[in-house]
């Protein structure tokens, strides 16, 4: 029988694809022996059945049921029981934390009888009826689908009529007017009247979670996490527990340490009489937990106790949501803590030093991606002058932008080009997209813990939350700061997550200490020793060798600090620009043999001392050369330029420019349709005599030059787009003849390998011929994307990926990372093939995916002997090669 239903009891960590991670940490924290209040979770499946036939599967209400009598008999009391009711809270909690983006109803089990029971019991009127106005403005917008403002207007109505500032100043009597008031609201946008039944609201609201699932807010978060679709959410049903209740109650959000920077120690936000979402919400301002040890130690002591328990069991610093009931502590929700990339390697280092976990696992917690933000500059504040504004250091990093003060103005002008901090009293999960939008998140409420934090933070998005000498006033688009300055939209600022400072201008920037790290060396402690750390033996394990793609010096002896082992692809195409120019319009112009070797001996010097200096900045170390690869016409003047030159001066009765009249000549000569898919790569060393044979010998000559130097020069020739066998045959052919050639006049030997890029599906499928010819494979996945799907690599990503990600076509754009379905198998195949011909043949690859960390793995275990990335990425590379063998 296939079973829905699960009992907090029965479940545990292991099972948080069924139960989702929310419940199954709460079945997890029950068998610990935590006080958690009772309850059951409804398990993923049911929400997969639900959502692929729009009905709840058979049996899972009767499984409900049964549940539910069993948290009743605990409770001693039913689910509205008029004279006492139990009450319950519905909530979303999907594989993968989603935080506040998927619907959450509370209080059900609450109607016009009930309420009363509840004001009975309680003591406490107002409490009773604040809550039954909770449940129906919840219920109304999340179940049945009345706009949320509309209660905000009645509210704000009532407010006014009774003059008071905010909600704290209604009292019983009000709030009771106001759920008759939010009652009649939902009959006259539905027509139906909110429901009395207890087991109907928790019907509804279990369908109403799991529809949320599909809504815009979750459909955008999982796009951008790259969550699967397919996934779906659990709903846990727990009965309610009050941290409204009175000074002796409150509800916090608490991390076994600290979430932004990892050092050690409970931190914490907390509310004194408050419910769990007043302080995510940011509604008001928290106190630090510290606070809660001088108010209530008893419940102090026990958090710190079971957080403690919670960080040894975990093995991972946690975090958790707690609600003091009339000082009972009460455990609502923990899971491992999202964090900082900066906390995350802090914390890894700290738990193996504590041998909590071991090195290896550290590793495995710590991530490229972290890695590279981390080496993102931070602001110079000897120059910046004082803040506009201080606020709590939620997300680090450094951002400029203009302020904008909605999310629907951020998208516009992100769209536009612009960068913007998006601005806000608090964020809500309907900020999303302007989050998504923005460099920066600033606002003046809430602690580290509110949404903006949590969200910008599992972004890598830089925020600074609470800013409470802020006044924002969104319906003008402006904030004022404490010193009277007024801030308006457009205006740019500087947020400084990792210091909790905004300043005006853009606030210059410096580089991080992870970065000057990766550059000299030098350890500084913290966060740096944690990262060197993680390298070093990413460095120790790791199988792939990480090379640089790097076609300066400058950018190879940078790459060699970063620690790569190598040039796996040097470009030659910018050797050919700039001043260069006019000697390839020239060599396209000459008329005889004559006139183009002249070039091309101009062109030999200027190329030589290129690679001299390469070879010298990566002496002893592969330098992988890749000959000319660009359409030669890439190197002409635009051809619609030229035509107006000639037009103009046509048309003024003028002889045009005899040069611009030949070279627009040549331009429509030349002129393709599909330039990539045209005449370039090895396809130009076929046709354009002598153009490769004078770059092989530039390369030769250079390995001459720095062996005489005393160095110890490693070139290799590497053969761009190669389809066939037989083209590569011929290139290799005469660039040996002219390595011998070299060696023959130098006295000196110049061995270079030849080997090609393996960039178009052909290559890949007659991999096992190509090997036979070439001493190395190079995998160019940029083109070979490119050319596997027919996506025009510098088209198709501003004209139709955003659709494709949204309707799911995939889940991340394949130029970003390894498609491993299509791109991928064809890499299998020519690994496999290429090495059955040839068992030596060395592999690696030269396209973007080499620096992307997913795509690492892929090729670890693709079993490729190297991975060649921009010099930046180097570090990032080396850390996830490591991580691959994990
Ligand atoms: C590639 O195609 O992946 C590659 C590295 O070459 P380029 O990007 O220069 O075409
Ligand atoms: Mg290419």
């Amino acid at each position: 029988m296939v079973r829905y239903v699960y009992d907090f009891t029965e479940g545990g960590r292991d099972l948080a694809d069924l139960l989702g991670g929310k419940g199954a940490n709460l079945a997890e924290m029950t068998r610990l022996g935590l006080p958690v209040p009772p309850g059951f979770i409804v398990s993923t499946a049911a929400c997969r059945a639900f959502l692929a036939t729009g009905a709840a599967p058979e049996g899972m209400s009767r499984e409900v049921s049964r549940h539910l009598s069993a948290v009743e008999s605990d409770a001693g009391r039913r689910l509205g029981q008029p004279d006492d009711p139990l009450l319950v809270s519905v909530r979303s909690g999907a594989r993968f934390s989603m935080p506040g983006m998927m619907e959450t109803v509370l209080d059900i089990g609450l109607n016009d009888a009930s309420v009363r029971g509840l004001a009975k019991v309680s003591g406490n009127e107002r409490f009773a009826w604040d809550s039954y106005r909770r449940l129906v403005q919840m219920f109304g917008s999340t179940v049945m689908g009345v706009d949320g403002a509309l209660f905000d207007q009645v509210m704000t109505r009532l407010k006014e009529a009774r003059g008071a500032p905010d909600d704290l100043h209604l009292d019983a009597a009000d709030l009771a007017e106001l759920v008759e008031g939010y009652q009649q609201l939902i009959h006259e946008v539905t027509g139906e009247y909110f429901p009395q039944s207890p087991a109907e609201q928790l019907r509804r609201a279990i369908l109403a979670v799991f529809r949320s699932w599909n809504g815009g807010r979750a459909r955008l978060y999982r796009r951008r996490e790259h969550i699967p679709e397919s996934l779906g959410t659990a709903v846990t049903v727990q009965r309610m527990v009050y941290g409204n209740l009175g000074r002796d109650s409150g509800s916090g959000v608490a991390f076994t340490r600290d979430p932004a920077t990892g050092r050690p120690g409970l931190y914490g936000d907390y509310l004194p009489d408050a419910q769990g979402e007043d302080v995510v919400a940011g509604i008001r301002n928290t106190v630090p937990l510290a606070e809660l040890e001088r108010l209530d130690p008893r419940s102090y002591r026990q958090l710190h106790d079971h957080m403690r328990t919670l960080e040894r069991h975990y093995r991972d610093m946690c975090d958790i949501e707690f609600t003091i009931e009339r000082g009972t502590l009460w455990m609502l929700q923990t899971r491992v803590g999202k964090r900082t990339a900066e906390a995350a390697f802090v914390i890894a280092s700290e738990l193996a030093d504590e041998r909590l976990i071991t090195r290896e696992e550290g590793l495995a917690r710590v991530s490229g991606d972290g890695l590279a933000r981390l080496m993102f500059p931070r602001f110079d504040t000897s120059a910046t002058g004082d803040p506009l504004a201080h606020g709590i250091a939620a997300s680090p990093g450094a951002a400029v932008g203009a302020a904008v003060f909605d999310s629907a103005e951020a998208v516009r002008r992100a769209a536009a080009g612009d960068r913007v901090v998006l601005v806000r009293q608090e964020t809500t999960p309907d900020d999303l997209p302007g989050m998504v939008a923005a460099q920066a998140v600033l606002t003046s409420r809430g602690g580290k813990t509110s949404h903006a934090a949590v969200v910008a933070r599992g972004m890598g998005k830089v925020c600074v939350c609470g800013a409470e000498e802020l006044t924002v006033d969104t319906a003008a688009k402006c904030f004022t700061t404490k010193g009277g300055a007024v801030v308006e939209e457009g205006t740019v600022i500087s947020v400084d997550g990792s210091a909790g400072a905004m300043y005006a201008g853009a606030a210059p920037l410096v580089d991080s200490a992870v970065m000057r790290h990766l550059e000299t060396g030098e350890r500084t402690g913290g966060v740096v020793d944690a990262v060197a750390d993680a390298l070093r033996l990413a460095d120790d394990v790791r199988r792939l060798e990480v090379r640089a793609n790097a076609d300066t010096p400058a950018d190879a002896a940078r790459a060699r600090r970063f620690g790569a082992q190598g040039i796996g692809l040097c470009r030659t195409e910018h050797m050919f620009l700039g001043e260069r120019r006019t000697l390839v319009e020239e060599m396209i112009l000459a008329r005889d043999a004559a006139g183009r070797d002249r070039v091309l001996d101009a062109l030999l010097h200027l190329q030589r001392q290129d690679f001299v200096g390469i070879l010298a900045a990566m002496d002893g170390l592969p330098v992988t050369i890749r000959l000319l690869d660009p359409p030669l016409h890439e190197f002409l003047p635009d051809r619609t330029e030229l035509a107006l030159r000639v037009g103009v001066a046509e048309a003024r009765g003028e002889q045009p420019d005899p040069r611009d009249a030949e070279l627009l000549d040549a331009v429509r000569r030349m002129h393709e349709e599909n330039p990539m898919l045209g005449l370039r790569g090895v396809r130009l060393g076929l046709v354009v005599p002598g153009l490769f044979a004078v770059q092989v010998r530039a390369v030769a000559e250079a390995v001459v030059e720095r062996t005489r130097a005393g160095g110890s020069p490693k070139a290799e020739i590497m053969v761009p787009l190669v389809g066939d066998v037989t083209e590569l045959r011929l290139v290799r052919e005469e660039a040996e003849q002219v390595l011998a050639r070299v060696a023959d006049t130098s006295g000196i030997p110049v061995h270079c390998p030849v080997g090609t890029m393996i960039e178009l599906p052909r290559a890949a499928l007659t991999a096992g011929r190509i090997a036979e010819e070439a001493e190395f494979f190079s995998f160019g996945t940029n083109d070979l994307t490119q050319t596997t799907w027919g996506f025009s690599r510098d088209d198709v990503e501003a004209a139709f990926f955003s659709a494709y990600l949204d309707k799911g076509v995939f889940a991340a754009s394949p130029f970003e990372t390894i498609d491993r379905e299509g791109v991928g198998r064809l890499v299998g195949i020519a690994v496999r093939e290429g090495r059955a011909a040839r068992p030596d043949l060395k592999i690696g690859v030269c396209g973007e995916h080499g620096g992307d960390p997913g795509s690492v793995h892929f090729f670890h275990a693709a079993g490729l002997d190297y991975v060649s990335c921009s010099p930046f990425r180097v570090p990032v590379a080396r850390l996830e090669a490591g991580r691959a063998t994990g």
